[in-house]
């Protein structure tokens, strides 16, 4: 029987400027494989800076030939999903391996229970889904399986 969740403490109907309701991101990895962030040459250097490697090689192993722009680069994907997207062992959680200077694409964007990317990943990791209300819907077992994970969030 499907059962619905208002997660106390983590959706209180509080609202972004978006108009989307403020929801954790749960680290599907759904948007890091259905997008590739556009950087500028200052983030490229930055990034391949913090990896230790020239701005060529960095161009070279991490962004999409395919790209035709010359000043802007799209990181490159692997397997269908970002190059620096990494599964925790075991676990429905999909970790950035450079979330400390991720691209400003990546930073500026905020998990939202109205986007798209994130129902996707509620419903193939969690078996969920958002009624038309706004609530996460689901078996009680699929929701409490959820509900558990997100207390291993920071
Ligand atoms: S850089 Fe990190 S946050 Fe951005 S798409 Fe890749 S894995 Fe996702
Ligand atoms: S799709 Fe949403 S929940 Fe999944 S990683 Fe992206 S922001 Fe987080």
């Amino acid at each position: 029987m499907a059962a619905e969740v208002n997660i106390p403490g983590v959706i209180d109907g509080h609202v972004s400027e978006q108009g989307d309701t403020v929801f954790p991101c749960f680290c599907c990895g759904i948007c890091c494989s259905d997008y590739q962030p556009h950087l500028d040459t200052a983030e490229s250097q930055l990034i391949a800076d913090r990896l230790g490697m020239s701005l060529q090689k960095f161009y070279d192993d991490c962004t999409d030939p395919r790209w035709p722009g010359i000043d802007t680069h799209l990181l490159l994907h692997k397997d269908g999903m970002c190059l620096f997207l990494q599964q925790t062992k075991g676990i429905n959680k999909w970790l950035c391996r450079i979330h400390d200077f991720k691209p400003a694409a990546c930073r500026e964007w905020a998990a939202g229970l109205k986007k798209k990317e994130c129902r996707k990943g509620l419903q193939r990791y969690w078996g969920l889904s958002v009624d038309d209300s706004g609530k996460i819907t689901g078996t009680s077992e699929n929701l409490a399986g959820f509900l558990t994970f997100l207390k291993t969030l920071d």
